[in-house]
């Protein structure tokens, strides 16, 4: 204990020495902060960098809360102190340049060991009675995998997912969220019941649909510019025990999107059957469909690119899944046949795996484990995430697909359609103006080392092919946004939002005027 409070005085001293705090470490004691404010070089690195690996920016000081009180706490003493400083949520730190950072003050880190979070608040409460009512409030920084693990052991689970679980609730919600079902469910945003958030005037507000609306739709997709979410209520629904799991190849890019474009408009028929996640991706070599989520695939048994495309172009994969229990299982093989049948994809070409539902949704984590081990994890990561109206998705295919990218891809290529109207207009999100739209998203990692002279892989190389495709697209008049956006100037913020701008701005003004929040954005700077 004595040791916290030299801890947290020596760390307030440097926060007074360097941005000038005119608060006395005695009154910032007496903030009564219960969780550990560190100078730790394990903590302060941590926080300096994330899984991009492209920015780095130290903060003061770091923050473990023990409450929300106390985040409450710290953002107020930045929000009053004369010459201020910045506060950072962090989730789990999976942004690629460097959104959690801050070098003007103190990061929060928001996740933790899963024993402190419990006893932040109980895990799961929910009104079972009522199905619509079946919710869960977890604390902003609980990882998603969390949130399955403890939502199961009531036979339940939240309905829309990210295709990776190691990503926290309050890091996801600032963002949308996304993955296969979003054209069902929608977005994790468009699956918030009601969330507890901090704003940038240190003030704990509860916001819904009904409550403080305001705020809980600048907050969803609000890229943590207007408030620190310390809880979020989740609906949930009964879990289903297995997946059965497709994977069809195309030669014929039109095809391809035809039959996602079909299977994503089954969402309007409720009455109709339907796959409960659909995705997809490009495949420009062997090397991509056998490593890849090679859970898929067997080794023993390789998938040979060139047998179903013997003149070496691209190939496409639609990916689907339907989830089941035990007592459906005698009619799951005819409802994915009658599906399938009014597929085209080529027809040697399904393969098919079944699983329990959680090795499903957690199926990225044993990618992880594997690239971890071969010392692939943690190196650069160029990403370009990308909405691209379905209006324009076959230029993008010839322009890039089969133009800028050659055959080299450095990593997997996602590219699924949703609905618009599955996403609320009023939340910070921004999207393309048509119904349907396509998540685009290059998962690139860059190497240190350059192999055989081949550059195609460095980090310079991936970057420079990221600003072609995004000048293609800007000479093309194709009307994209990027996903987990990242520019540098408020010209460029005020163009990616557009419309939606003058009310960013004016919410921004209203629930961080000093501009203390989630400065790494780089969307404003601060006032002081
Ligand atoms: P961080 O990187 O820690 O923070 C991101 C931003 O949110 C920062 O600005 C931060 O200040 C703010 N923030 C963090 N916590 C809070 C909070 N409690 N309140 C307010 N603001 C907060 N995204 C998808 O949609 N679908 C996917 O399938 C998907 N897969 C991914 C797979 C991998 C391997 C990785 C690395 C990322 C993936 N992402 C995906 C992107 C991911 O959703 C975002 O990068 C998200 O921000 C990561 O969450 P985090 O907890 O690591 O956030």
């Amino acid at each position: 204990m004595a040791t916290n409070k030299l801890l947290l005085t020596f760390a307030i001293c440097r926060l007074i020495v360097t941005v000038g705090l005119t608060l006395r470490p005695t009154e910032l004691l007496r903030l009564g902060l219960n969780g550990q404010l560190s100078l730790d070089p394990t903590d302060m690195e941590t926080a300096s960098l994330d899984f991009g690996m492209m920015s780095r920016a130290e903060p003061l000081a770091v923050f473990h809360p023990a409450s929300a009180e106390d985040v409450v706490r710290l953002v107020d003493a930045a929000y009053a102190s004369v010459n201020g400083f910045t506060v950072s949520a962090k989730g789990h730190g999976h942004s690629i340049n460097g959104q959690a950072q801050t070098s003007h003050g103190v990061v929060i880190e928001m996740s933790g060991s899963v024993k402190k979070l419990a006893q932040l608040s109980p895990l799961v409460s929910m009104e079972q009675e009522v199905q619509e009512q079946r919710y869960v409030d977890v604390w902003g920084g609980e990882l998603w995998i969390d949130v399955l693990r403890a939502t199961l052991q009531y036979g339940l689970a939240p309905k829309s997912w990210t295709d990776y679980l190691y990503l926290s609730v309050g890091g996801t919600l600032s963002n949308a969220g996304i993955s296969g079902q979003a054209f069902n469910h929608g977005p994790q945003i468009s699956n918030v019941y009601e969330l507890d958030v901090v704003t940038g005037k240190g003030e704990l507000m509860t916001c819904s649909e009904e409550q403080n609306s305001e705020l809980f739709h600048a907050v969803l997709g609000g890229l943590g510019q207007f408030g620190i979410i310390t809880r979020a209520r989740i609906p949930l629904e009964p879990a289903p025990q297995r997946v059965r799991w497709i994977r069809a190849l195309y030669s014929n890019f039109t095809a391809f999107t035809k039959d996602q474009e079909f299977l994503i408009s089954l969402h309007g028929h409720p009455n109709s059957q339907k796959f409960d996640y659909i995705e997809g991706f490009v495949i420009v070599d062997d090397g991509l469909i056998n490593n890849w989520r090679s859970s898929f695939f067997s080794p023993r048994n390789p998938v040979k690119i060139t047998s179903f495309n013997a003149n070496g172009s691209v190939l496409y994969c639609l990916e689907v899944t339907k989830n089941y229990d035990e007592s459906s299982a005698n009619t799951i093989d005819q409802e994915i046949e009658a599906l399938l049948e009014k597929l085209d994809f080529i027809p040697t070409s399904v393969f098919t795996t079944d699983l329990p539902y959680v090795d499903f949704l957690d199926r990225v984590h044993k990618n992880e484990l594997k690239l971890r081990s071969k010392g692939l994890w943690d190196v650069p990561h160029p990403w370009l995430n990308l909405l691209v109206p379905k209006s324009r998705i076959s230029d993008f295919d010839k322009g890039v697909f089969k133009g800028i990218l050659g055959n080299n891809t450095s990593g997997p290529i996602l590219i699924y359609p949703m609905n618009k109207d599955k996403w609320d207009h009023r939340s910070s999100v921004v999207t393309p103006d048509e119904q349907v739209f396509y998540l685009v998203a290059f998962l690139r990692s860059a190497l240190d080392t350059v192999i055989g002279g081949d550059e195609s892989q460095s980090l310079e190389y991936l970057t420079n092919q990221n600003r072609r495709i995004l000048r293609f697209c800007d000479d093309a008049g194709i009307k994209l946004k990027q996903y987990l956006p990242h520019y540098t100037t408020q010209e460029e913020w005020m163009d990616h939002f557009g419309d939606k701008w003058a009310q960013f701005y004016q919410r921004k003004m209203e629930f961080d005027p000093r501009r203390i929040l989630a400065t790494g954005q780089r969307i404003f700077k601060p006032s002081f």
